[in-house]
């Protein structure tokens, strides 16, 4: 049933070897994530193939592509579950190939693997269609329980399926991932839909980052990275604010996390 890639002792594997603590933890997941397609785009070779490895070793179908255009072709024709994808590629850099791909409406879920960390480039991946980001250097273990955490959220999926309208003519269809603005489609991820539809469920009260990270990240612990949250909430104010730069509906409750308030 497993991959015929996988190293048959995972110890002789650094890669196979991070991400056995994550296969053990989850066996559930191990039987679902070998239906699952993942392609990593990264042009270090040595690091594609440590990727891959710990992804197959955690029971997804992983290959590697090393070139942006390359990577496109193939998203294109094989249209992958989800996508690790670099920054800095050759022929044509990731948030390109991002962009591309969603604007042909290819909907794979995407990481992005990045040793650009500026909070503007994690914004601009965000709002380029990305759901989650990693920084380099990081633990082929994160990168999976990552990967996984992004199939995680489809089985717990009770978003509403609503269009909501906001101040200033926009409205959000949340089933449909779209916002409408000044005459504009604008893309949601997952991701954001999921985050905003948290927020409005839970407008009766202050949302906290560990709320969001345990309960829409889905991630076991919210030790990780708080900054995940307030990263992806800026690049939600962009597409569903007035005026970002003054957020009146999603509010910062100073020292505490984040409410919804649009009455
Ligand atoms: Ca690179």
């Amino acid at each position: 049933m497993r991959s015929m890639t996988q190293p048959t002792d995972p110890a002789q594997s650094a890669a196979g070897n991070s991400a056995k603590t994550t296969s053990q933890n989850s066996g559930a997941a191990l039987s679902g994530n070998q239906t699952r397609t993942v392609l990593v785009v990264e042009d270090e070779k040595a690091l594609a193939m440590g990727i891959e490895d710990a992804l197959n070793h955690a029971g997804f179908q992983a290959s590697s592509v090393h070139d942006g255009q390359k990577a496109l072709d193939r998203i294109r024709a094989e249209k992958p579950d989800l996508i690790v994808l670099d920054l800095m590629l050759p022929s044509l850099n990731g948030i390109d190939v991002l962009r591309s791909l969603r604007k042909d409406g290819v909907r794979s879920r995407v990481v992005i693997l990045t040793a650009m960390a500026t909070e503007e480039d994690l914004v601009r991946g965000l709002e380029a269609g990305a759901d989650d980001y990693m920084k380099k250097p990081f633990s082929p273990r994160e990168l999976v329980a990552r990967v996984e955490a992004q199939f995680r959220r489809e089985q717990m999926d009770h978003r509403p399926a609503d269009v909501l309208n906001l101040p200033a003519g926009i409205t959000v269809d949340l089933a449909r991932l779209e916002v409408h603005r000044d005459g504009e489609v604008v893309p949601l991820t997952p991701r954001e839909a999921d985050i905003l539809a948290y927020l409005i469920q839970h407008r009766d009260r202050v949302v906290t980052r560990e709320d969001l990270l345990l309960d829409v990240w889905h991630y076991k612990s919210a030790n990780i990275e708080t900054r995940t949250v307030d990263i992806h909430i800026v690049g939600l104010r962009r597409k569903v604010e007035p005026d970002a730069a003054h957020p009146t509906l999603i509010q910062t409750v100073r020292g505490k996390g984040y409410r919804w308030y649009d009455a």
